[in-house]
């Protein structure tokens, strides 16, 4: 099959969250498996494009509003691919659009004002960029609301009733990361995406008067998709819809959701580059050595007896950071002043948190943490922690549970979304399960639940270490879930009558 994913992030060129992880991912996946796919981005400012190839013209894109769009098309093979079927990066190298710091935003203008304009741009971009190469896919793979008008383009503009063209045979599927994000602008914007104002409406993107660009994708794809079955269902609801329940319940024919896998070349204890030891289920002493090489990076006392909780986040409300280091309210305090344990952090985000946490670092002897973004010390906090702390309001997927369970590091989270489908609660009775599991978001349970762990750490060793050894032998390979999105790329076509 021929595929094209459109996506604003693929590592390791441009990542915010797990859907860079996610498109790359599975894209190198899909090639091993002898699908031609090609991915297409647009090239921020931070990306380097010394070694990519440029190829020949400039491209124009014609949007509304007159314009016609300039852009530079740069090709690469992604790394890690297989040389003789590689995934193909192409990236839009559009200057006003992307020639500055930031993917949706920066420090001071979180939410660039231009950003409908500059995704409607690299949607409609990735219809010129296969007339360009005369390449024209059998999938169009969008993901998120920056690419969520590509589907509008396909069923409106690309793919019309009795009229032939190169993109008759094209069939679109959405992927939703997160329904939280889903790219409201003002309506005024609509004019440049060069669609009539018909399509306002009956491509659903008008939403209280404002463009949503998310909806209109949700309404317009062939089908629709998210990252585990339990977020689909819950997607569905009221209290987790984000306002869009209604629109994934009229869609629910051609909705569904499938697991992420992880990336076991870069997240797997027997290879790993960034610990200090390998280890695997056989010989548990590299993850030893782990943990004592994660106290020392955190300062924290060498102590192979006392449970390390590590946390690597995302400092946002999504993640119940508001539940753990709120003032006041947060649990974070009370677990370190009260538990024999120790924590350690990694994250970025929203300032107030960042604050809260230089506090409470600042206070409790056990509470070690680092603002910013490191690959290597998120993995040593997997391998060297013996829980993860993960109490998220919602969670579509999530990786860290996934590598936590890999890495016998045993996950404590909040049994909503993909963790529901990854996670086994503990049974004390029969010592069964995989991690800590509590319903309610509130730091009494966070409290509570980090406390039952923490219990059973001194009191249950026995069915802790079993516990790390089923989470070890799980299998989130990512070939599991490329399988499941041939099925639908197939069903998909199926449904359009295509095939
Ligand atoms: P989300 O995409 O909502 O942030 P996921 O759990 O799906 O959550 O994926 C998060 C990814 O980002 C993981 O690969 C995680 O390790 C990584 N990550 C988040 N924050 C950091 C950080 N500060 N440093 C390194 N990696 C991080």
């Amino acid at each position: 099959m021929k595929i094209l994913m459109v996506t604003s992030e693929a590592v390791p060129y441009a990542k915010t969250g797990g859907l860079a992880d996610m498109v790359s991912a599975l894209s190198i996946c899909l090639a091993k498996l002898g699908h031609d796919v090609r991915i297409v981005i647009p090239r921020y400012y931070s990306i380097d494009r010394s070694n990519f190839k440029l190829l020949p013209d400039a491209m124009g894109t014609p949007m509304g509003e007159g314009v016609e769009e300039w852009s530079a098309v740069y090709e690469t093979d992604m790394p890690g691919t297989d040389k003789k079927n590689p995934v193909k990066v192409y990236f839009i190298d559009h200057e006003i659009f992307f020639g500055r710091d930031g993917i949706y935003g920066n420090p001071t203008e979180t939410d660039f004002i231009d950003n409908s304009r500059r995704f409607i741009f690299f949607c409609r971009a990735s219809f010129q960029l296969c007339r360009k190469l005369e390449w024209y896919p059998d999938v169009l793979h969008a993901h998120d609301w920056p690419a969520a008008v590509a589907p509008v383009y396909l069923k409106f503009a690309e793919r019309l009733p009795g009229i032939k063209s190169k993109f008759s045979n094209t069939v679109s599927l959405l992927t939703i990361h997160n329904l939280g994000y889903q790219g409201i602008y003002h309506k005024d914007n609509f004019d440049y995406a060069g669609l009539g104002w018909d399509v306002f409406y009956n491509a659903g993107f008008e939403d209280w008067s404002m463009l949503n660009m998310l909806k209109a994708g949700l309404y317009s794809a062939d089908k629709i998709n998210t990252v585990s079955p339990n977020y689909a269902e819950e997607t569905k609801t009221n209290e987790h819809g984000f306002r869009l329940d209604g629109v994934l319940r009229y869609r629910n024919a051609d909705y569904c959701g499938i697991l992420n896998g992880i990336d076991t070349t870069v997240w797997n204890p027997s290879k790993d580059t960034y610990i200090p030891e390998n280890y695997s289920v056989k010989n548990l002493e590299g993850k030893a050595k782990a943990k004592e090489a994660l106290q020392k990076e955190f300062g924290l006392p060498r102590d192979p007896n006392v449970p390390v909780i590590g946390i690597v986040t995302r400092l946002t409300d999504q993640k119940g950071v508001g539940e753990l280091f709120g003032p006041t309210y947060g649990s974070v305090w009370s677990i370190c002043r009260d538990m024999d344990l120790q924590m350690v952090l990694l994250g970025s985000g929203e300032q107030w948190c960042e604050s809260e946490i230089a506090g409470l670092s600042s206070r409790l002897s056990n509470f070690k943490a680092k603002i910013g973004y490191s690959e290597k010390i998120s993995h040593l906090i997997e391998a060297g922690s013996d829980f993860f702390l993960m109490p998220s309001r919602y969670e579509p997927c999530g990786l860290n549970q996934m590598y936590s369970l890999v890495y016998g590091t045993l996950p404590i989270v909040r049994s909503t979304g993909g963790l529901v489908d990854t996670v086994e609660n503990f049974n004390e009775k029969t010592g069964e399960g995989t991690g800590f599991m509590f319903d309610l978001l509130d730091p009494s349970s966070i409290y509570n639940t980090v406390g039952w762990a923490v219990w059973a750490w001194y009191n249950r060793r026995e069915d802790i270490e079993k516990m790390r050894i089923r989470g070890m032998t799980q299998d989130f390979s990512w070939e599991k879930s490329a399988e499941k999105y041939i099925e639908l790329y197939k069903a998909t076509q199926k449904a359009q009558g295509i095939k």
